[in-house]
Parts: structure tokens; C-alpha cells; sequence
């Protein structure tokens, strides 16, 4: 087998389940302890036998290779971008659905009924305390008057690039050249670590301002990142940003349906149950993330940082500027 890090899994409830019980395939690039409760809870009302396998990476070459005997019903996947590129790859097919439809805004699946959002999460501003940031835009962060002040991870990282690519679709490549620049040379430290080691360097005073996901907030705050994170977690003030023309920059985690999924119709009814109350409640609240069904409750952590204006771009436009953006960081020399 080519993919060491292939786990499967199978999710059967003993004793409900019939002979001829109903069975789905999914491929996911998401961690077990995200996925298992979601699938267990629907193991146990349906009968239906869940084969999951987990994959690091690879997932699309991985279909690709299998062909038409693929067995994969579904795909599981974070940000917008890996998704499009199933579809790309001609690796699904598209589902009409009205509870899809109904249960996820509009901004937040395809026009083309081929993705759909599960969750998302917000990239957020953290900072120190002290720090004003009361009415702060993503455009700000290249204001000379943050130099020296500025953590974040790689500007090559799939949670940057996406923002990047989001900041051509509003001010076009010429702007973000500026942006990115002026972001560079306001850096405290070179680019680098994770999300959560921005809150620890503002907590540490290496730095006073930075970008990060909003779960990994929830993650610190709760403790369930480890007690170690706590301080990090409390030490910092949490802003959502919008960009001066549009919103707040968001990724979705999401499901698409295999081209040749041999389960279709059980694996449809899965998708639609993957938006119920109850679904939308234990995925999202698994990483702190928000739901996509509005009247779903979004963990308090979360809630505290305020109603969020979702950017009115959509996912699907600004991914197509992804190669852009990653030509761009490399141009201005972000990580070095
Ligand atoms: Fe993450």
C-alpha cells in the first residue's frame, strides 16, 4: 500500500445491524477523534456499517488510481481549495439536494451542487491586551506602525495562502504585492510554528499582533490543547477582521460525493444527515468551529468574539487566485 498512514476503520453497531445492512465508504484527510462521534451517532440510529479511512494526504491521486472500482462514496476534506480539486479532477459527481441546499448558505457550497460546507472557521485576529484593535481590517496589518510587532506561521501555509488569495479577489495582484511587503517588514520574527504560537509569542512578548484561526482559540481557552495552553489562550484579545470592501476571511470544512460511488443513495442520505441539528452541533463542536446550519449554537468561546460577516466572495472564486498568492509570497521573499 502506497499511503503508510492509512488507518481503516469500521464503524458497525453490533446486533442492529442486518445481513444486508446498508454500508458507505468514506476517504477523509480529517483526524479520527473529528469524525468518529459524528459517524458513530449514525451508525447507532441507522444500522447503516461506515467504512472510514483516514488518509494524511494523497487523497485525490489516491481516487484517481483507484478508478471506476474505486470504492470511496464520500470525501471528507478541509479548505475549500482540496475540494474544488476533487472536483477538478473529475473524481465526483454533483448532488441535488434540497436539505443541502436549505441547511448551507449559499457562499459556503458550489453553485454547481458538486461541494458542500460542513463547518468553517474564521482567520482572526490575535493581540496583546494593550493593543487597540477595536476597528482593525486584514489591510492593517502592513501599517508601518505594527513594525517589529507582527507573529505568524508560513506564509506558505494553506490557512495564509487562501487569505492571500482572498486579498487579490478584493484589491487585485499589484495591492497585495504592497500588502504582503509591508507585512514582511513589519514581521517580529520570521515566519513560522503554528497558529497557536502567535498567542504564545504575544503572551511571551516576542510579538503584539497576528493571524490565526479562530478554533485553535476554543482549543486553548477550553484547555483540551493541553493545560500548557491556557494562558495562551487567555492572554490575548481575539478580533474579527473584514477586509475594507468585504468581510471576514473564512474556509469551510467539507463533503463532496464520489464520481463512482457504488453506495450513492446511502451515501447521500449521509451527507444529509451531516447537516441535521444534532450533526451540526457535534461536528462543529469537535474543534470549536461554526456550524453551516444557522440556529446550530457555536461553542461560547467562539460566540464571545461576535457575529461574524462571512466575506461575500465566494470560496470558489477566490481559490482559482491560490496559485497567485503562492507565487506572490515567494516574490517578496515572506519567509525568509
Ligand atoms: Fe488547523
Amino acid at each position: 500500500m502506497r499511503h503508510l498512514a492509512t488507518l481503516m476503520l469500521s464503524l458497525t453497531v453490533f446486533g442492529t445491524a442486518q445481513a444486508t445492512a446498508a454500508e458507505v465508504n468514506i476517504y477523509t484527510t480529517r483526524e479520527p477523534k473529528l469524525v468518529q462521534p459524528l459517524l458513530e451517532a449514525y451508525s447507532k440510529s441507522t444500522g447503516t456499517k461506515i467504512n472510514v479511512v483516514f488518509l494524511k494526504d494523497g487523497m485525490a491521486e489516491r481516487i484517481a488510481a483507484e478508478g471506476a472500482s474505486s470504492p470511496a462514496d464520500i470525501m471528507m476534506a478541509v479548505d475549500a481549495g482540496n475540494l474544488i480539486d476533487l472536483v477538478d479532477k473529475g473524481l465526483t459527481q454533483p448532488v441535488q439536494s434540497k436539505v443541502l441546499k436549505s441547511a448551507i448558505p449559499a457562499e459556503l457550497r458550489a453553485a454547481d451542487d458538486q461541494w458542500f460546507g460542513l463547518s468553517w472557521r474564521a482567520r482572526v485576529i490575535y493581540a496583546a491586551k494593550d493593543l487597540d484593535i477595536e476597528t482593525i481590517h486584514y489591510e492593517d496589518l502592513a501599517d508601518p506602525k505594527y513594525k517589529g510587532q507582527v507573529c505568524i506561521r508560513s506564509g506558505q501555509h494553506p490557512y495564509n495562502t487562501a487569505l492571500t488569495a482572498a486579498y487579490i479577489s478584493h484589491h487585485g495582484e499589484e495591492d497585495t504585492a504592497k500588502w504582503l511587503t509591508g507585512l514582511r517588514d513589519n514581521l517580529a520574527r520570521k515566519p513560522g510554528g503554528g497558529d497557536r504560537d502567535v498567542a504564545k509569542d504575544i503572551v511571551g512578548g516576542i510579538c503584539k499582533i497576528g493571524l490565526a484561526n479562530s478554533y485553535y482559540v476554543g482549543l486553548m481557552r477550553s484547555g483540551s490543547g493541553g493545560p500548557e495552553q491556557r494562558p495562551w489562550g487567555d492572554g490575548i484579545n481575539v478580533k474579527l477582521p473584514t477586509f475594507t470592501n468585504g468581510g471576514t476571511h473564512v474556509n469551510i470544512n467539507g463533503v463532496v460525493l464520489a464520481k463512482n460511488a457504488p453506495n450513492r443513495d446511502e451515501a447521500v442520505k449521509l451527507m444529509e444527515f451531516l447537516v441535521s441539528d444534532e450533526a451540526q452541533k457535534i461536528y462543529a463542536g469537535a474543534n470549536y468551529e461554526y456550524p453551516v446550519k444557522k440556529g446550530v449554537a457555536v461553542d461560547p468561546i467562539i460566540a464571545s468574539f461576535g457575529e461574524v460577516t462571512i466575506d461575500n466572495l465566494p470560496l470558489a472564486e477566490i481559490v482559482k487566485n491560490r496559485k497567485a498568492a503562492t507565487e506572490l509570497i515567494d516574490k517578496v521573499g515572506f519567509d525568509n
